[in-house]
C-alpha cells in the first residue's frame, strides 16, 4: 500500500515527537510492505514565523489532498501575546473545521506497567481500565450563538448549546461502531434532567440502538460521570458525549492514567482520512532537549493505521511494541520518577527494536 501522510510538526516538542512517529511508521512500512510518503506542512507558531498566518492555505490544501494527517502540537510563549485569531492554537480549530472532523476519539488506558502513576486508590487501580471517549467536536456550545447584551443586571454574556439530530446521529454512530470492535458497551453522557439538547441526544441514541442490537447503551448524567470516572473507571468501555462534556471528561480520564505523554487521539469526519495527534501540548519547557515522551504520538500513528488505513495488524504491532518496552521497565523522564530515563530518541530506538 502506498500512503501519503501530511506531517504537521508544529512547535515546541512537536518536531521531535513527529520524527519519532515517522521512524516507527517507516519501520512498519518495511516490515509489512507499505510505502509511507511524508510531506511536511507548516502550522502554529512555526507557520506564523514563516508566513504570518497560523494555518497557511497550502497547509489546508496539503492536508485535504493527503491520505491522512499526523500532528505534533502547536503553541508556545513566543506567540502568547498575539491576538486570539492570530495565535497558533487558532490553527487547530481551523484545520479540524477545514477537514470537517466531527468525531474525536480519545482512548484512556491504564498500562499495568505504569499503575504506580495512577493517582487513584490501589483497589481501584487493581481493576485497571481501558476507556474510549467519543467526543462530538464541531457542534454544541463551543460553536453556538454567542455574544454580549444588556440584561436584567446590566452587561451580560451568553453562549448557546444547539445540537441537530443529524449531528447527534453521526457521533453516536461513531460510538456504536467503535463499541462493536471493543466490549460492546456504550455509556452516553448528558444532562437530560436540565438540558433540552440532552433530551434530544438521549432520544436519538436510543432510537439508533435497534440498529446495533449487540451493543448495550446506558445513560449517565455528566455530574455522576465525573464522579464515576474516579470511583470506578473499570465500568466504562465506550463513552459518547457532547463537545463540552467530552472536553472536560477526557481531561479527567487522561489524568487518571497518570501520564499525559502516553495518550493518543484521533479526529475523524465523514472520510477515513482523519487527523491524529497526541493529547498533550507543545511542552515548551522541555522542547529541543530530547526529553519528550514520544509514545503518545507513536500511538497516534497506530490509531492512524487502524482508522484511516484499516491496517489492524500494523496498529497492533506498534501497540504491542510500546507495551513491551514499558514492561521491560524503560521510561522517559515524565514516567521515570527520578529513576534512569531514556531520551526521546532512545525511547524511539527501543520501540523500533521491539518491533523488529
Ligand atoms: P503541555 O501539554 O504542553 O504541557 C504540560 C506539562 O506536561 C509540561 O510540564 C510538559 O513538559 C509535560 N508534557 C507534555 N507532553 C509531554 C511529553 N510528550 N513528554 C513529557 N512531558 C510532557 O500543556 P501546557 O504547558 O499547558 O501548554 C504548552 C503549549 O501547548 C501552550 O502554548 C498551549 O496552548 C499548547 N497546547 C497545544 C495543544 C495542541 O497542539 N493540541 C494542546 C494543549 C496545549
Amino acid at each position: 500500500m502506498k500512503l501519503n501522510i501530511a506531517l504537521l510538526k508544529g512547535d515546541g516538542i512537536g518536531p521531535e515527537i513527529v520524527d519519532s512517529a515517522v521512524r516507527v511508521l517507516n519501520k512498519i512500512g518495511e516490515k509489512f510492505g507499505h510505502e509511507f510518503v511524508f510531506t511536511p506542512y507548516l502550522i502554529g507558531g512555526a507557520a506564523i514565523d514563516a508566513t504570518g498566518e497560523p494555518l497557511p492555505k497550502e497547509t489546508v490544501e496539503g492536508c485535504l489532498a493527503s491520505d491522512s494527517v499526523l500532528l505534533g502540537a502547536v503553541g508556545g510563549p513566543k506567540w502568547d501575546t498575539l491576538p486570539g485569531n492570530k495565535r497558533p492554537e487558532k490553527a487547530l480549530l481551523g484545520i479540524r473545521s477545514a477537514m470537517e472532523l466531527y468525531t474525536n476519539l480519545r482512548p484512556a488506558r491504564l498500562y499495568p506497567a505504569l499503575k504506580d502513576d495512577c493517582p487513584l486508590r490501589p483497589d481501584i487501580v487493581e481493576k485497571g481500565f481501558d476507556i474510549l471517549i467519543v467526543r462530538e467536536l464541531t457542534g454544541g456550545i463551543y460553536f453556538g450563538d454567542r455574544g454580549y447584551r444588556d440584561g436584567k443586571y446590566g452587561e451580560e454574556a451568553y453562549d448557546t448549546e444547539c445540537y441537530s439530530r443529524l449531528e447527534i446521529e453521526r457521533i453516536c454512530r461513531a460510538a456504536f461502531e467503535a463499541a462493536m470492535v471493543r466490549n460492546k458497551r456504550v455509556i452516553s453522557i448528558d444532562k437530560a434532567n436540565v438540558l433540552e439538547t440532552s433530551r434530544l441526544w438521549r432520544k436519538t441514541i436510543h432510537e439508533m440502538a435497534s440498529e446495533y442490537p449487540e451493543v448495550t447503551v446506558t445513560d449517565m448524567l455528566v455530574d455522576n460521570a465525573a464522579m464515576q470516572l474516579v470511583r470506578n473507571p473499570s465500568q466504562f468501555d465506550v463513552i459518547v458525549t457532547t463537545n463540552m462534556f467530552g472536553d472536560i471528561l477526557s481531561d479527567e480520564a487522561s489524568q487518571i492514567t497518570g501520564s499525559i505523554g502516553m495518550l493518543p487521539s484521533a479526529s475523524l469526519g465523514a472520510t477515513k482520512r482523519g487527523l491524529y495527534e497526541p493529547i498533550h501540548g507543545s511542552a515548551p519547557d522541555i522542547a529541543g532537549q530530547n526529553k519528550a515522551n514520544p509514545i503518545a504520538t507513536i500511538l497516534s500513528a497506530a490509531m492512524m493505521l487502524r482508522y484511516a488505513f484499516a491496517l489492524e495488524a500494523e496498529a497492533l504491532a506498534i501497540e504491542n511494541a510500546v507495551d513491551k518496552v514499558l514492561e521491560a521497565g524503560l521510561r522517559t523522564a515524565d514516567i521515570a520518577h527520578g529513576a534512569d530515563a531514556l531520551g526521546t530518541v532512545e525511547m524511539t530506538d527501543a520501540i523500533l527494536a521491539a518491533l523488529a
